[in-house]
């Protein structure tokens, strides 16, 4: 594209299309913008748990600031995973947020994971304040509360759209109602305008595919091939429901592992979710409905069903058209990953746009295609790993991710690791999109107890060290408010109507 960008359409207007366009309009505000939607195409509707990406995207690059966004979303706060998982004999095992594994304790030649790797646990600030039940907001002298670890959100799909709505009425981002039905092309293939069911136009220069699993304009305008992800994830279907909290908040995410497949539970201040992630090779919907509802006697809500592909586009950004959120690929929410690589892509487009002087230069485009596909296959190579030795129950699905899920890029780290243990040395084998990093695989990989030949071999004084460190992590969080102490003041009490 020679001249430069002055007109970008961003269809789709769920969780990735309306943070699409609040960030371009604050990255580039001379680019005239429109959002076009369609009432009639419901959004998604789900995407509660998030990274740490996602608190610094909203608060630092949307600039909606904590004083706005609690009392409006009613938030909590996340501070890793619970993971009902891996080893039959240990109940669980936390994936904190923070770095649990690599931050050496004082005087001591051996890293956390050599002491993780014994106890199968993971000890840092946020695993304590997992373990204790605690937030991660302290109490300041001034009587401020301080937010202090990496911590991602909880989020309600609905509350943050209409957030997001609010912010976009404030702007001069112009709003276009209507059903695209197809895209006239310019010769070379570039599309000219979005053409909607009243044969309204709306022209841009670029567009952004935010249209939902439909992937309106790259897979079914442009054709671009979808690259499954099925050799490594074989669940297709979620079935979600929830009722009303009475239980204590908790300050994390629980994934539990289930006979087809397994369930997410995430904490509301006033309610709480759950989805029952499965494989439709292994278990109808009926019979995945009645296993979700016998775990969770206290449903209040009628269930609804949600099936995917997991996968990703070869690429995100062809032609003049690039997809961001679903449209571009989805992978279940085990990691709740889904938000995170939409704020990825959103830099990306906004990196090769401010970069390209507002020309799409077609060398940033390939890059930002290699980093795309680096991203996601890292996700999915991530997943392959909670599927592949997760021991936790032995039914027929289970027995069948253990024999058969296909590690891709992850399997010389396991190897490695199944040889050295957590040696510093697995940085170099690890996939390259950095998403999760040494912390985030040695967290999975010792947590679940993935078997390794390797021997520790721990010093007195590096155990002494150890306790010394855990003892003083405690210590740090002595005055951690509880959740719903720290949520009443910062999102209000009581409980949201409806
Ligand atoms: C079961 C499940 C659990 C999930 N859990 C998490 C989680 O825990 N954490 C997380 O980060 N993410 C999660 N996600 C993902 C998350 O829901 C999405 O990534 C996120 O909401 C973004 O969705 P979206 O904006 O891409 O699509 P949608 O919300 O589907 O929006 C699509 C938009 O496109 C518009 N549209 C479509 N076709 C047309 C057309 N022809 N003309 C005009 N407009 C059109 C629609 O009107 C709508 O506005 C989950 C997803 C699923 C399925």
């Amino acid at each position: 594209m020679d001249e430069p960008i002055t007109r970008i359409v961003v269809l789709g207007a769920g969780s990735a299309g309306l943070m699409t366009a609040l960030a371009l309009h604050r990255a580039f505000p001379t680019i005239k913008l429109t959002v076009v939607h369609c009432p009639d195409e419901p959004i998604i509707g789900v995407g509660e748990s998030t990274t740490v990406a996602f608190p610094q995207f909203v608060h630092q690059s949307l600039g909606i600031l904590p004083a706005e966004f609690f009392p409006t979303v009613r938030p909590s706060w996340k501070l890793g995973i619970r993971f009902i998982w891996g080893d039959p004999t240990v109940p669980y095992f936390d994936y904190p947020f923070d770095s649990a594994m690599s931050n050496k304790p004082p005087a001591s030649a051996k890293m956390p994971a050599y002491f993780c790797l014994e106890s199968g646990r993971s000890e840092s600030r946020c695993a304590s304040l997992m373990d204790q039940q605690l937030s991660p907001c302290f109490v300041a002298q001034d009587g401020q509360i301080v937010v202090n670890d990496a911590f991602g959100y909880h989020v309600e799909n609905e509350p943050l759209v209409n957030l997001l709505w609010n912010k976009i009425n404030a702007t001069p981002i112009e709003v276009v109602e209507g059903r695209v039905v197809d895209a006239p092309r310019q010769g070379n293939g570039a599309i000219i305008a979005l053409r909607l069911n009243d044969d309204r136009h709306v022209a841009g220069d670029l567009f952004v595919d935010a249209s939902g699993f439909r992937s309106r304009l790259l897979r079914e305008e442009l054709q671009v091939p979808f690259v499954s992800y099925a050799s490594s994830l074989y669940c297709d279907t979620a079935v979600i429901g929830s009722w009303r909290r009475e239980a204590p908040i908790l300050p994390y995410t629980t994934a539990e592992t289930m006979s087809a497949g397994w369930c997410w539970q995430i904490e509301f201040p006033d309610h709480v979710t759950r989805g029952y992630v499965f494989s439709s090779a292994f278990i109808t919907r009926e019979a995945a409905e009645q296993e979700f509802r016998a775990r969770n006697p206290a449903f209040e809500s009628d269930v609804r069903f949600v099936p995917f592909d997991s996968g990703r586009s070869s690429e995100f950004w062809t032609q003049n058209v690039v997809a961001i959120g679903n449209a571009a690929g989805f992978t279940e929410p085990l990691e709740a990953t889904a938000l995170h690589l939409v704020i990825e892509q959103i830099r990306l487009l906004c990196r090769v746009v401010s970069e390209g002087n507002l020309r799409t230069l077609p060398g940033l485009r390939a890059a930002a295609n290699h980093r795309f596909r680096l991203l996601w296959d890292e996700v999915r190579d991530f997943l392959s790993i909670h599927f592949r030795f997760n021991r936790h129950l032995d039914t027929p699905f289970w027995q069948h991710c253990q024999r058969s899920v296909d590690l891709g890029g992850a399997a010389g780290l396991v190897e490695l690791f199944q040889e050295a243990g957590p040696s510093t040395l697995c940085t170099t084998s690890l996939p390259s999109g950095h998403v999760f990093g040494y912390d985030g695989f040695m967290s999975l990989l010792v947590g679940q107890r993935v078997p390794t030949r390797f021997r520790n071999d721990l010093s007195a004084h590096d155990r002494e060290r150890w306790d010394q460190y855990r003892q003083a992590l405690r210590e740090q969080t002595r005055h951690a408010l509880p959740m719903r102490v720290a949520i009443d003041q910062l999102c209000g009490p009581g409980r949201r109507p409806g």
